[in-house]
């Protein structure tokens, strides 16, 4: 199963002059297709399971930034504190407190998003408006001195309906440049993947999460 290079040059070229950042979405891939992207120039990849990220990463150069993109569970936070670069789906606080605990332990300082629920689907992580105002409140007066907080992640809904899309994407923007306003270290804004990126980066995305696309078709 190979690796699209044509299309990964091509998003590349189309990021590149927009400053956003890619992150190659390896889940279910064979390190040899990580490899052969690494070997295209590509550093950041993402991963959604704990035990599929640390394996992978033992195999891979050390230069490589993993990005955890999926629903951590406390008890495996401890799993990847020593080597993840951001942890994008963070909804809660009990799971800031614990990144904060393991990473004092590990003397690393952890990059990471907060996941805001922005589509119409149930089943979705993340937080509401308030949520999130509630959190970053709680946040500020708890000094966990190993978190930093550098913006907002979410994903659209799964759809069809493009202006459906665009219109939660826009929405995301405006809550993130809200918080930017308030918060210094809101710098990054993770939204877009293959079907919605080019539609995500329109509306403010300044990083993007492509797997299919580049990585090719998964089956789970
Ligand atoms: C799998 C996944 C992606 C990439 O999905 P594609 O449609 O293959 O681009 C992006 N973000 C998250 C959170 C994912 O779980």
């Amino acid at each position: 199963m190979a690796i699209n290079k044509d299309g990964y040059q091509k998003i590349m070229g189309e990021l590149n002059t927009k400053g956003v950042t890619l992150v190659a979405v390896s889940k279910t891939k064979p390190v040899e297709s990580i490899l052969e992207l690494y070997q295209l120039g590509q550093r950041d990849f993402g991963e959604n399971y704990v035990q599929e990220m640390v394996e992978k990463a033992k195999l891979l150069p050390y230069d490589i930034r993993w990005h955890f993109i999926g629903h951590v569970q406390t008890n495996k936070v401890k799993l990847i504190i020593p080597f993840v670069q951001l942890i994008h789906g963070v909804d809660s606080l009990k799971l800031l407190k614990e990144i904060n605990k393991e990473a004092v332990r590990t003397g690393r300082i952890i990059n990471c998003l907060l996941q805001i629920h922005i589509a119409e689907e149930e089943t979705k992580f993340g937080l509401d408006e308030s949520e999130l105002d509630m959190l970053m409140k709680n946040f500020s007066g708890l000094e966990l001195k190993s978190i930093r907080i550098c913006g907002l992640m979410g994903m659209a809904s799964f759809t069809n309906d493009m202006d459906k899309v665009r219109s939660e994407f826009n929405k995301l923007k405006k809550l993130f440049k809200q918080y930017q306003a308030r918060y210094s270290g809101f710098q990054i804004l993770s939204m877009g993947m293959s079907a919605d990126y080019k539609i995500a980066v329109e509306e403010g995305s300044n990083m993007v999460r492509i797997g299919s696309l580049i990585m090719g078709e998964r089956t789970r």
